[in-house]
């Protein structure tokens, strides 16, 4: 297996034997790079105007008034649990006991940590879909876990799941599924028909899931559906969701976690020794605005997927196969059309002096880099003029 995260790094000699494989991630890698050169920055997944000036003057309101400005409680302010509660409820239809269900976290990073902290024995397989978020292979090692990658593969336009493939994968050491739905980076949103096989799969070989759906509110075709809503699935389930995205406040790291009562009560454990609270009076901004009305959720949808369909096609009429999303931020592309380089590490590192643009190569997801040599993401959660700009510099490419 190769290193599944940045590359071009300094030698870290003290380094224990589970993290040497981790170089500095990608994100920061590629982010100092558009810093460096001045180019625009369609890399690192982050918004590039805030918010809601509701919520913002919402944690404006909560500091003056002194409102978490201590230590919150250790599993979150009753405000957002409940908020967060009443948010399952009215989306999902899925009941969760805000004192005992609910556990609010420093972003889902800390909640995808703690999950695998708390769950995974020294030894235990962990699957992830492939190409995976780059914090799983690194929160699997520190559990001491052993990722085994089930590859989503690109056909007709859009990246699948083979549930025979997940299916194989599964032995009698698998102990979790860890999935993502909307899926970053390659935009893929699981449909009911396959999260209803990956439900009996779970069931049917008592495995325990961590689903992480921060993207939970980005889905432009199709529809979001929990994991945690199949039968047999709450139970063995942690769902793990975030306000980065849905509100546009990356920065804040405001994340949660919800699932049976054992299950919280695992995470817990492990999240207490993380960071134990974080973030208070965002917390209660974060509560505010889950409780925004429905045309909140709805335009945000609707703008991003604007976004989606003018960044999509200006790649496609630049030259790059495009890899339409159903979710998320992120378009992937496939850039052997475009005729140089096959490598997406190359192509991203000489990006910023080519076309003044910089993406993410998508090898840094993979376990298998063969398989994601070609492709490269770039992320649309930025303003219309900034991504006609990128378009427009990238169209000079095949030129
Ligand atoms: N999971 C996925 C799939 C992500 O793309 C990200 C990045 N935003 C995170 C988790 C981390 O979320 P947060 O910023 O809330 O820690
Ligand atoms: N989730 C964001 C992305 O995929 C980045 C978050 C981070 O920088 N760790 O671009």
């Amino acid at each position: 297996m190769t290193s599944p995260s940045g590359s071009s790094d300094a030698p870290r000699p003290l380094l224990n034997r589970r993290l040497a494989e981790f170089g500095t991630t990608i994100f920061a890698e590629m982010s100092a790079l558009a810093v460096r050169t001045g180019a625009i920055n369609l890399g690192q997944g982050f918004p590039d105007e805030d918010g809601p000036e509701e919520v913002r003057e919402a944690a404006v309101r909560a500091l003056r008034d002194g409102r978490g400005n201590q230590y919150p409680p250790g599993p979150g302010v009753p405000e957002l649990r409940h908020a967060i509660a009443a948010h399952q409820q009215r989306r999902y239809g899925l009941a969760f006991d805000p004192d005992t269900e609910v556990l609010v976290t420093a972003g889902a990073t800390e909640a995808i940590a703690a999950a695998l902290l708390a769950l995974v024995e020294p030894g235990d397989e962990v699957i992830a879909l492939e190409p995976y978020y780059d914090s799983y292979a690194a929160c699997i090692a520190m559990a001491g876990g052993r990722r085994v990658p089930v590859t989503l593969r690109p056909r007709d336009g859009a990246y699948h799941l083979d549930l025979d493939e997940l299916r194989d994968a599964i032995t009698p050491r698998t102990r979790l599924l860890l999935l993502n739905t909307p899926h970053n980076p390659t935009g893929t949103v699981l449909t009911r028909a396959e999260l209803a096989a990956i439900a009996e799969l779970a069931v049917e070989r008592d495995l325990l899931v961590v689903t992480d759906e921060v993207y939970e509110h980005l889905v432009y075709d199709g529809e979001h559906v929990p994991l945690a809503s199949f039968p047999g699935m709450r139970e063995r389930t942690a769902t793990i969701s975030s306000s980065g995205k849905t509100f546009s406040f990356t920065g804040w790291k405001v994340g949660w976690v919800t699932g049976g009562r054992d299950m919280v009560a695992a995470v817990r454990s492990a999240k207490q020794f993380l960071t134990y609270v974080s973030a208070g009076p965002f917390q209660y901004a974060v509560a505010e605005a889950l409780a925004l009305p429905d045309t909140y959720f709805e335009g945000l949808r609707a703008e991003l997927g604007a976004r989606r369909d003018l960044l999509a096609n200006g790649l496609a009429e630049a030259g790059f196969e495009v890899y339409r999303p159903a979710g998320t931020y992120f378009v992937t592309t496939d850039i052997r059309p475009l005729g140089g380089t096959s490598d997406g590490f190359e192509f991203c590192r000489e990006l910023p002096g080519r076309a003044g643009v910089v993406a993410i190569p998508n090898a840094v997801f993979y376990d298998h880099r063969d398989e994601g040599a070609p492709f490269v993401r770039f992320a649309f959660c930025k303003k219309r003029e900034v991504l006609e700009e990128a378009v427009g510099r990238l169209k000079g490419l095949g030129r």
